[in-house]
């Protein structure tokens, strides 16, 4: 034989206890990825495996041949669980019991009967289905980041086929009944592809697991954690850079008396109007327009596509759809009303500040006013 089976056997064996303790390490540093942990303990169970598997061979018996079936399949389901998790964040649960169970229904009672070649023929196409399935999982969630995680799949394909080739010379065999450790060209193939593929996969997913987390400390970073909006940097981010045409209209928002709520109904239930005003402001937005906290109790609305009647009356929308409202909080039933000032650009194009501030003045000349009121910049005077 041109490869010592044991020794790549013991790589495997190896190499996954090293990527589980990675896996398991990271987790411990970002405990949000459940997923991180669901794979490292896949993976440990290959494993348990190889070590199994490695005692089978020294001693063949149908204990050992059904413990080491149980632990291979148990692994794959749980692996592809932890894909599934990965792409949908749900509980890996279902899938895991419905892959264990299937494959210990199929594969483990000719295993216990004797028919070790049997056994063996079936784990393997099992094996190959569980990781085709987890290959699959990662192709369907591959918008995230495409290139490594069709990466991933193929990986999971190449190690699926190397399995399919292994069912596939057992059966051509024909023996059901081996009386020890299947050896053939494929078991040497796959043990390769199995070390090669691990070694990819591992490190595609966690540059896979550090962009979801780069990205979700991005997404932070631009939003405001009460409300849920974009904070004010992120409104700037989107907007602060390119001029302000003509039929773009920035409004700005500032609830009336919020000193009073806080200071008579608790700061729990300013909160609680804000979260409200917040929720008023976003409905009914096109998918063009923004709207961010931009601090305190003051919100902005950038609306592009707009012209100075159209603007007045969306900022007229949310002012009445406001002082409608009955809020409930902890310290009871109360009302609020909200002051809006909006300005638009000019056709030559003007600076996001400029108009920003054009927009302040006009919801100045709205609080002098009166309040609960919304006014054009162009008639703040
Ligand atoms: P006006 O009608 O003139 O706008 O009066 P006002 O009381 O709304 O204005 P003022 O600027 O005096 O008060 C703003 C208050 O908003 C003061 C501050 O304590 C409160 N505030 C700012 N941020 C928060 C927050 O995150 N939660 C709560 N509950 N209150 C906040
Ligand atoms: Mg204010
Ligand atoms: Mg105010």
């Amino acid at each position: 034989m041109l490869l010592d089976y044991n020794s790549l056997l013991l790589a495997v064996g190896f190499s996954a206890a090293c990527l589980s303790l990675t896996l398991f390490g990271t987790w411990l540093a970002a405990r949000s990825d459940r997923f991180l942990l669901t794979w490292a303990v896949s993976v440990l169970d290959v494993v348990l495996e190889v070590f199994a598997y490695d005692a089978y061979i020294q001693a063949p018996g149908t204990a050992l041949g059904v413990l080491t079936l149980a632990v291979l399949l148990l692994g794959f389901s749980v692996m592809l669980g932890a894909a599934h998790q990965f792409r949908t964040r749900r509980s890996p649960l279902p899938l895991i019991m419905l892959g264990a169970g299937v494959s210990y229904a199929l594969a483990l009672p000719p295993m216990a009967l004797g028919y070790d070649g049997l056994g063996f023929m079936l784990e393997n196409a099992l094996a190959a289905l569980l990781l085709f399935g987890t290959a699959y999982e990662y192709w369907r969630g591959r918008a995230e980041a495409p290139v490594h995680l069709i990466g991933v799949a193929l990986l999971y394909s190449l190690t699926a086929a190397s399995f399919v080739l292994c069912a596939a010379v057992l059966a051509w065999d024909g023996r059901l009944v081996l009386g020890h450790a299947p050896s053939n060209w494929a078991e040497d193939l796959s043990l390769v592809i199995v070390i090669a593929s691990m070694t990819g996969i591992g490190a595609l997913s966690l540059a896979l697991n550090q962009g979801r987390l780069a990205r979700h400390h991005q997404r932070e970073a631009r939003t405001d954690g009460l409300t849920g909006l974009l904070n004010r940097r992120a409104l700037f981010d989107l907007h602060g850079k390119m001029p302000v045409s003509a039929f773009t209209a920035i409004v700005v928002f500032d609830l009336d008396g919020f000193k009073a709520i806080n200071d008579q109904f608790g700061h729990a239930a300013g909160d609680e109007v804000l979260k409200v005003f917040a929720e008023v402001l976003s409905a009914g937005l096109r998918p063009s327009d923004s709207v961010a906290r931009m601090g305190g109790e003051e919100f902005a609305m950038v609306l592009r596509r707009t012209l100075p009647e159209t603007a007045g009356a969306t900022a007229e929308r949310v002012r009445a759809a406001f002082a409608a409202r009955t809020i409930e909080t902890e310290t009871g039933p109360l009302q609020c009303t909200v002051s809006a000032g909006f300005a638009l650009g000019s056709t030559e194009g003007m600076t996001f500040d400029k108009v920003l501030s054009a927009a302040d003045k006009a919801l100045y000349a709205a609080k002098r006013g009166g309040r609960n009121r919304v006014l054009d910049f162009r008639l703040a005077g």
